[in-house]
């Protein structure tokens, strides 16, 4: 097939930038992501098929495809168990046969006797001596040459042949442009890369006796040069965002207030040497010109939600508002009861925001926010929602970021930018904690706050791994530990929190518990159940109304109950990490000793097992956030933050990290002594793309 040829009747290159590609290819590229000839040369085959030599059936080596030119005997189609062509071929002197499952008519005329054919695929033992099943194969003359190169398998999509993507490789490692060299010589000296150009053709073309291995783990030095460049373009990226940032304006909201300090007067405890620290952190970015995006990260329970109130507190001193904004309806409906019984007694006005509460309510919300009656905004991401306006927006806080998407922060913007009172300062805040590599990576562009303490008088958890065949005993335990006057959860996971069907164990979990404890009074909360119950229930158990709160995960993040002390988490071998650890977080905060009980019902799956076994020894929420970097990738980390933007296609954040701090030193120095080529870097690499990295 001619690739580059328009199609007959004349609708041709519909894509200027791959010129002389038909439509239908381009449209198909570009649901690869791919857009220019740039792009193309940066899809890399995820592996090869060695076509260079013939394999030697007296010498296999185990379990490696194998490429082998036979000769036809005969073929028959057969028709039980099913229709199926078997075709009998000999090897030298070993007879061997190739079954196809799907075949057309036509391609039986292929296999006459004589023919000579290559073919190459897993070979195995059958029922009737050596057979391999759907063969790649080709029907070739007597004496025809070997391929030169490694035969490359891309990533594709339905419609692209491999045939195809070859071909467009070949046709782009023909083009200059794409080859150009982007970073400057000197770059390239000190670190001894490969010139570009044979980069690309070594790995898309790979000479034959190329050390297969070292392209398969990435370790070649090919691979390394693209990791570099991949790196290096997400450094430039991050810190080119960052600089942009500083161009914006914000309100200088210089030194602490009448508020802030009252509030702090108001508090019942003193704040941590390392809660301190963040405030400080926090207020110096508040009195810049210049939005401030920080992340605060401390593990659960650390005390992030006031270091919270203390920003805002200062938005407020100063004329301005702020708006604290939580994943989820029940917490933003806790951080609304304390912050406002805090805030409230000092002449503050919170206005209580989320979907589903009452049109009344709302539309007085909205308009409190409007003409800034209401100082502060605590609530869902209703408040990303087109009506809400804010008078003098000048912080806003962001708990749980990860559960955020890039689209949610973008409306934010977008929204401040219509107020016309520039940037507000950004506080986002995880109890994730963030891996070293990540924070240098992904969240780069973001300044860093940790709180690394926890207050004082906390008592360590003692966390239990149980079979779920101990079950009726664990309930007896609970039963005590209520009766004593504690509080209990008990954690039945969702799969799909919005399917009917899986609130099932929770629904049958709760009427379980409350027949084996008829004296004790048993909650249930849930995400279906309408907002107005989900708070009443969780009103009730933050009284000590409810003993035994049995909940599905929507109480994951942040809830705060002190007097509850031990949580069951059932089916807990199908959790991530990341969730167990915050679960686990609920329990333990009043001083009193907390236990988590990991219910866990067998087989265990590998993974299911290395993750019970970190969460059983550590509590430590960044072991546990490297051993889920390790075990699961970064998605987790990056929630929504960069959907839709590039993760690292080639560069690997576990084993990479020599490079990650070189192209950090080097992105500096770039975009200090060659802003072009800096630019020219990240256009190739990010292209189109970049967009999303400016959320
Ligand atoms: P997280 O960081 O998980 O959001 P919270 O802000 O919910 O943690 O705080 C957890 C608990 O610790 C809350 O009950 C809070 O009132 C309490 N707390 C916060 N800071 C301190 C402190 N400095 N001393 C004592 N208790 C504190
Ligand atoms: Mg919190």
């Amino acid at each position: 097939m001619a690739v580059a040829s328009s199609k007959p009747g004349g609708k041709s290159a519909a894509s200027p930038a791959l010129d002389g590609v038909p439509a239908a290819t381009a449209g198909r590229l570009r649901s690869l992501g791919i857009h220019r000839w740039s792009d193309l040369l940066l899809h890399l085959p995820l592996r090869y098929e060695d076509e260079t030599r013939l394999s030697d059936l007296d010498h296999l080596e185990p379990d490696q495809p194998v490429h082998l030119e036979v000769v036809v005997d005969a073929h028959e189609v057969t028709y039980r168990p099913r229709k199926a062509l078997r075709v009998l071929v000999h090897c030298g002197r070993r007879p061997l046969s190739l079954r196809f499952l799907n075949f057309y008519p036509s391609q039986l005329r292929q296999f006459e006797a004589g023919q000579l054919l290559r073919v190459s695929g897993e070979l195995r033992m059958g029922f009737a001596g050596l057979e391999m099943v759907h063969p790649r194969y080709r029907v070739v003359e007597p004496g025809t040459a070997l391929a030169s190169t490694l035969t490359p398998i891309y990533p594709t999509t339905a419609g692209l042949a491999q045939p195809t993507l070859r071909k467009l490789a070949q046709q782009a490692l023909k083009r200059a442009e794409p080859l150009a060299e982007t970073l400057p010589a000197r770059v390239r000296d000190a670190l001894h890369l490969m010139p570009l150009a044979d980069c690309l053709r070594l790995l898309h073309q790979p000479p034959a006796g190329v050390a297969l291995g070292t392209l398969e783990d990435h370790s070649h030095p090919a691979w390394q040069r693209l990791k570099f460049e991949e790196l290096l373009a997400q450094q430039l990226s991050m810190r080119q965002h960052r600089q942009e940032r500083r161009a914006l304006v914000a309100p200088a909201l210089d030194g602490a207030g009448r508020l802030t300090a009252a509030l702090l007067q108001a508090l019942p405890f003193a704040l941590t040497h390392a809660q301190q620290r963040v405030l400080n952190e926090i207020r110096a970015d508040l009195a810049q010109r210049h939005p401030m995006q920080r992340l605060l990260q401390g593990d659960v329970g650390s005390g992030k939600t006031i270091v919270a109130a203390l920003a805002c507190a200062q938005a407020i001193d100063h004329g301005h508002q702020a708006v604290l904004i939580a994943p989820t309806e029940i917490l933003a409906e806790q951080h609304f009861q304390k912050i406002a019984a805090l805030l409230t007694p000092l002449g503050i006005r919170t206005a209580w925001v989320t979907g589903s509460q009452k049109r009344r309510a709302r539309t007085e919300a909205l308009q409190a926010l409007a003409d800034g009656s209401a100082q502060l905004a605590i609530g869902t991401h209703a408040l990303l929602e087109d009506p809400v306006l804010f008078a003098r927006l000048g912080v806003v806080v962001i708990d749980e970021q990860h559960r955020f998407g890039v689209e949610q922060r973008l409306a934010l913007r977008r929204k401040s930018e219509r107020a016309g009172t520039g940037q507000p300062h950004q506080l986002m805040m995880s109890a994730t904690p963030i891996p070293r590599t990540l924070s240098m990576s992904f969240f780069a562009d973001l300044d860093v706050s940790v709180i690394d303490e926890l207050p004082p008088g906390r008592v360590p958890i003692i966390t239990k791994l149980v079979d779920v065949a101990r079950r009726t005993q664990l309930i007896e335990r609970v039963r005590t530990l209520c009766a004593s006057g504690e509080q209990a959860y008990w954690v039945c996971p969702l799969v799909e929190e919005s399917e009917a069907l899986e609130l099932q164990p929770a629904i049958e979990a709760c009427a379980e518990l409350q027949a084996a404890c008829p004296e004790l009074k048993v909650g249930l909360v849930h995400g279906r159940l309408p907002p107005a119950e989900k708070a009443a229930v969780m009103q009730a158990f933050t009284r000590n109304e409810l003993q035994l709160l049995v909940a599905t995960t929507v109480i994951e993040v942040g809830v705060d109950v002190p007097n509850a002390t031990m949580m069951v988490i059932e089916h807990a071998e199908r959790m991530g990490l990341a969730q167990l650890h915050q679960l686990r977080g609920r329990v333990g905060r009043g001083g009193k000793q907390g236990f988590c009980v990991l219910l866990f019902n067998r087989p265990l799956s590998e993974t299911a097992r290395q993750r019970l076994k970190v969460i059983y020894e550590s509590t430590d929420g960044f072991v546990i956030a490297r051993e889920d970097l390790r075990l699961r990738g970064p998605g987790e980390f990056l929630g929504a933050r960069q959907s839709g933007a590039p993760m690292l296609r080639f560069a690997d954040l576990d084993e990479d990290i020599e490079l990650l701090e070189l192209a950090r030193d080097w992105a500096d120095r770039l975009l200090r002594e060659s802003p072009v080529e800096a630019q020219l870097h990240l256009d190739r690499w990010l292209g189109s793309r970049a967009d999303y990295l400016r959320a």
